[in-house]
């Protein structure tokens, strides 16, 4: 009837790459460096979603070697993985995720990254929630070289 599942994404943080997070694009200096428009949010998301129903990880659906994926909007991801979610016969209930970074603030961009996530899982902005911690300037988030972010879910059998 429920599954839950578990999402950890990390990226590198580099200068002269956009800032994608929760699929809104955030003024910084600096951007995460990846196959796709590098978006560890959305990528900590698809990993829960999938890890939900042991349908494996976002490297086995978009592999980053394939061309197909290469800078692709993270947002076509996570409406991908969410299409084999209901394929399965399940939505999602709510999901909860932190982001762990020294710079930029995001709380700015919170609600608008929570109206995209609802949008694309079919629920309300109520439904997902999005934190953000620094490191206390601790490792590689606090020195600003990369950033993570986890993410639950929780799926119900429709
Ligand atoms: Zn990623």
């Amino acid at each position: 009837m429920y599954r839950t599942g578990f999402g950890i994404d990390f990226h590198q943080l580099t200068e002269g790459r956009d800032f994608w997070l929760g699929g809104v694009k955030i003024e910084h200096s600096k951007g995460a460096l990846g196959h796709s428009d590098a978006d560890v949010l959305l990528h900590a998301i698809c990993d829960a979603l999938l890890g939900a129903l042991a349908l494996g990880d976002i490297g086995t659906h978009f592999p980053d070697t394939s061309a197909v994926y290469k800078n692709i909007d993270s947002k076509i991801l996570l409406n991908r993985t969410y299409e084999l979610v209901q394929q399965k016969g399940y939505k999602l209930v709510n999901l909860d995720s932190t982001v762990c970074l020294e710079q930029p603030k995001i709380k700015p961009h919170v609600a608008a990254m929570q109206a995209v996530i609802a949008a694309l899982l079919q629920v309300t902005v109520e439904d997902v929630s999005i934190k953000a911690t620094t490191t206390e300037k601790m490792g590689f988030a606090g020195r600003e070289e990369g950033l993570v972010a986890y993410a639950t879910v929780l799926l119900q059998k429709v």
